[in-house]
């Protein structure tokens, strides 16, 4: 499948092959070639992998995703906040070429190459922190959050983990484990992995605890239920992605952070939705100077190829014997050749910059929107990772229902939303950096008309 001639247009500065940055409609959504597929579909993949949006993909780029049917979508998700730096971004296009005639694959642990050790190199200096770092590669966010945890395990000799409320790190065993949410992740999946537990988080619009407040709480729980002395490492997103997008109050992480360093306890910052310029900073521990024993990264990471890392301090890197972190495909040549052109744009193409003037945009409209209507319980987020809480004005109930009308609606009109959140209850908005005002503006409009008509 490839996309027509009149759809070939204006260039953006980042990301994509040259679509028009335009919403155009030639069908319902979805159209009848994405409904053909779907049928296809039905036949031949598992049902427990399902899909938000009805329209089959063929070419994306800025802030466009383009369907078979030729409909020109907004793009507010970024494949969950993966292509930061545009979808099909001709450097990294041209990256993944050009190694791709070098070599695809020779197993870093087998045979080595140097687009691994720049990668490792280039996190080492750009995550939180000059103290010395290791970094290790691998593919999944999921893969990296368990090698996280199989660092600092190796580290202490401890054995405990604790993950918070409304955490998401992945569908593997133990992320599974790490993760909060029973539906859709968890149910019937059982059993976990052992010895992690969960501790309160700070979730300012429910609790309305100040961070230390929350701090304190969490602290306490953590000391009666688990006890430090058994503690390998408390994992905790800086801004929480799939459980809602909730953002700790201020104060909540250097606490928690004081206390592991005071404790021993291995520090993991899981990255993996909130890295790579997502909040306005390079990272989102940046905003409070929270720096992380161990950080952990994806999503952004390579413009859309699989890559993951884990990146943190020296000594607590180097703890596992040789052999025993790795993986066959871990740190792939195509993925790191995508990673190096990625990381260039986030580096020196105004990326921070640019998610914060997104997020001006972004929250400017929806306090306005949340002035007129009361079903927007919280206007939430930093930089180009916003969101909104939908809830029942009278009883502040989360409003699941509305929640999934309103994504519904905004994608019959051509726009891709996300929802999230442990009660289903939040809109989530990640665009790609490389979108523009106009579209930007546009998809916003169609989404508060949505909300407005439902
Ligand atoms: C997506 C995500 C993961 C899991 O990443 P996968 O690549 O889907 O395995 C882990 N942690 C956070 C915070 C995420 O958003």
């Amino acid at each position: 499948m490839s996309v027509t001639d009149d759809q070939a247009g204006q260039q953006t500065t980042l990301g994509g092959p040259g679509l028009p940055q335009e919403r155009r409609l030639v069908t319902s959504i979805p159209g009848p070639r994405s409904l053909e597929l779907a049928d296809r579909r039905k036949a031949a993949v598992a049902s427990g992998v399902s899909s938000s949006m009805p329209v089959y993909a063929v070419a994306a780029g800025g802030g466009v995703l383009v369907d078979v049917d030729g409909n020109s979508l907004i793009d507010l998700g970024s494949g969950i906040a993966v292509t930061t730096v545009g979808n099909a971004d001709p450097a990294v296009a041209a990256a993944v070429a050009a190694q791709a005639v070098q070599l695809t694959h020779t197993c870093f642990t087998i045979t080595p190459y140097e687009g691994y050790v720049e990668v490792a190199e280039r996190l080492n200096r750009l995550t939180p922190g000059d103290h010395a770092k290791r970094s290790a590669l691998f593919s999944s966010g999921a893969e990296a959050v368990e090698n996280a945890i199989k660092i600092a395990r190796h580290h202490t000799g401890r054995t405990a983990v604790v993950a918070f409320d409304h955490a998401y790190h992945g569908r593997t065993n133990l992320t599974m484990a790490l993760t909060a949410k029973s539906m859709p992740y968890k149910a019937g999946f059982g059993p976990f992995a052992s010895e992690v537990y969960r501790a309160p988080m700070s979730y300012p619009y429910r609790d309305g605890l100040s961070g230390p407040e929350a701090a304190k709480r969490a602290i306490t729980v953590i000391e009666k239920q688990v006890g430090a002395a058994d503690l390998a490492a408390v994992i905790i997103e800086p801004v929480q992605g799939e459980g809602g997008f909730v953002v700790p109050a201020e104060g909540f992480l250097p606490a928690l952070q004081a206390w592991c360093n005071a404790n021993g306890v291995v520090f993991v910052v899981d990255e993996i939705q909130s890295g790579f310029a997502r909040t306005g900073d390079l990272f989102a521990s940046e905003h409070e100077g929270v720096v992380p024993d161990l950080i952990t990264t994806a999503k952004g990471i390579a413009g859309g190829m699989p890559l993951s890392a884990v990146t943190g301090r020296a000594e607590i890197m180097d703890a596992p014997h040789a052999g025993g972190l790795g993986g066959t495909y871990a740190g792939n040549p195509v993925a790191c050749a995508a990673a190096l052109a990625a990381l260039d744009h986030f580096e020196h193409d105004g990326l921070v910059e640019r998610a914060r003037e997104i997020g001006t945009l972004l929250v400017d409209r929806l306090h306005a929107a949340q002035a007129a209507d009361p079903r927007i319980g919280d206007v939430r987020g930093r930089g180009a990772m916003v969101a909104i809480e939908l809830v029942d004005p009278a009883t502040g109930e989360p409003d699941a229902a509305l929640t999934a009308a309103v994504a519904r609606r905004a994608a019959d009109e051509g726009v891709i939303v996300l929802t999230c959140g442990t009660y289903g209850n939040v809109i989530r908005l990640l665009p790609p950096l490389a979108i523009g005002d106009d579209l930007l503006s546009e998809g916003l409009d169609v989404l508060l008309g949505a909300l407005s008509a439902s």
